[in-house]
């Protein structure tokens, strides 16, 4: 690997801080380097390496050969800002999006979308076999003999406009007057934003309106400083099957001065808003919600749809923010699931309800187990709004419930489940083997503890078949997998 050329190669070690001379690192901080990019991260960082010395650098991609500054050097590894693309890589874009830099909420605009799914894959992949210890057999059924399939990555057709919530956080601008927009990269200062590209175009045009309307009555953003001002967040949703919006003013205090103004102004400015909230939060915290909902006009809730089933999504739901990848998914899931009717299904980690309700249409029961109150109360609105009787909700850790379940004798012939990013409970898993369900399906957002707790299963008497790397968030470094599992001795 080609050294940088303004640096001496005599006077190297003279440069070096003594620390860095005893550990004789081949960089030393603000050294100019060549490096080329052999990987990327799961943040989505470059990793370049010189002679055997990892460095991550921002915005360089995997095949590509760059110049870089070296910011900050560990003994393992450090840290570079990209200088200058020497040899790009073909797969590198201009990013579509004029605020990329600065914003931070997508990683890999700069790459296209192809490759954003291959790495996708491949990032599954590595995480399967260095983490999990797993042997991958390859991308399809005819292809291998032995080993996982996993497949190339379910992606979107049209990868933009993606999202139906937008949650923005609201400042004052220098000179006065209402912005919102996003935290600008490491950092809690606000940049105005008219256009978010993986927002449906409706949600913007929302927040603009919305924006506009507070800067017209003279609304003052919150300070996270002070703790003065009104105004913290603008939430909007909208249901992309139903076309339903709501508007949310999370406020600093209960009071809504010129409330009827505010309610007046969205009517008019957003024709066909189902539902106008206030959602109080007075404590200093950058948690967005506060306990407290109120309606201010119109519905509590707005409806949408995942395949048939129908949800009421209030202000604070958790509700899947891309619907059409989600039917994807969901999809997998019960595919993977292979119900005839007569299976009892236990969905854990189950939220409000969505992959219960999805798959009860075929099972023949289903019992759903979720930490969070409030999701379960949802969950069984929604059965109840979808005519749905054989779901059953549990609210409480997924972990202490399940084995309670086996004792009163609940044996599933098929488990789901879809654990937060820090995966499942390890009692979860010895319950899952207890039970010996026929089929697991492991629902992921994190590959890595997907791969962990694969291992265990597959330990247990559970022989992993395939995953399904499906694309709920382009242009960012999320990765979701839907995984089947059976049992060994069928
Ligand atoms: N399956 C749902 C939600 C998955 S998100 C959907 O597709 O919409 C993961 C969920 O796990 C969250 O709702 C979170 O509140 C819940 N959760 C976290 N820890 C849990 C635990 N120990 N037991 C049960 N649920 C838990």
């Amino acid at each position: 690997m080609t050294r940088g050329r303004n640096r001496g190669g005599n006077s190297r070690n003279s440069s070096k801080a003594p620390s860095q001379a005893i550990l004789d690192l081949p960089v030393t901080k603000n050294e100019d380097v060549e490096v080329d990019i052999i990987g990327l991260t799961h943040e989505g960082e470059g990793v370049g390496r010189v002679e055997g010395y990892t460095l991550f650098i921002g915005g360089a991609l995997p095949g590509e050969r760059v110049r870089a500054k070296v910011l900050k050097v560990k003994k393992q590894y450090g840290y570079a800002k990209l200088v200058e693309v020497m040899v790009a890589s073909p797969d590198r874009i201009a990013p579509p999006c004029e605020i990329y830099k600065q914003c931070g909420g997508c990683q890999l605009q700069h790459w296209s979308y192809e490759a954003q799914l291959n790495w996708k894959r491949q990032h599954v992949v590595d995480n399967l076999e260095r983490i999990g210890k797993l042997k991958v057999g390859g991308s399809s059924e005819g292809e291998i003999e032995e080993g996982i399939v996993v497949h190339p990555t379910l992606g979107m057709n049209d990868p933009w406009r993606y999202r139906n919530k937008a949650q923005v956080p609201m400042g004052m601008a220098e000179e006065g007057g209402l912005i919102g927009g996003f935290y600008a990269r490491n950092s809690h200062r606000i940049i105005d934003m008219d256009a978010c590209l993986i927002q449906h175009d409706q949600n913007d045009d929302i927040v603009r309106r919305v924006k506009a309307i507070g800067r017209e009555l003279g609304v003052t953003a919150y300070n996270e400083e002070t703790g003065e001002g009104l105004l913290r967040h603008v939430v909007v949703r909208v249901g992309f099957r139903t076309g339903e919006m709501m508007v949310v003013l999370v406020t600093n205090g209960a009071k809504l001065p010129r409330a009827e103004a505010w309610i007046e102004a969205i009517r008019v400015q957003v024709p066909g808003v189902a539902s106008i909230c206030q959602n109080v939060n007075t404590k200093r915290t950058n948690v967005i919600f506060g306990d407290e909902t109120r309606t201010l006009w119109g519905r509590d809730v707005i409806y949408d749809y995942i395949g048939d089933v129908k949800f009421a999504i209030s202000a604070r739901s958790f509700y899947q923010v891309n619907p059409v990848q989600t039917e994807v998914l969901y999809g997998k899931t019960l595919e993977y699931a292979g119900l005839t009717g007569s299976e009892t299904v236990i969905d854990a980690y189950c939220g409000i309800g969505t992959i219960s309700l999805f798959l009860a249409q075929h099972a023949k029961r289903v019992y759903g187990v979720e930490i969070v109150p409030e999701a379960i109360e949802d969950a069984r609105a929604n059965a109840a709004l979808n005519g749905i009787v054989n779901a059953e909700f549990e609210v409480g850790a997924a972990e202490d419930v399940m084995p309670r379940w086996l004792e009163q004798g609940v044996t599933p012939d098929v488990v789901v489940v879809d654990p937060p990013r820090k995966g499942c409970d390890e009692r979860l898993l010895e319950t899952l083997l207890t039970m010996q369900p026929e089929r697991i399906v492991y629902v992921s957002c994190n590959p890595a503890t997907l791969a962990r707790d694969l291992r265990v299963l597959e330990d247990g008497g559970y022989r992993v078949k395939e995953v399904q790397p499906v694309d709920m968030f382009p242009h960012t470094v999320h990765v979701e997998c839907c995984s089947l599992l059976v049992r060994k001795d069928n």
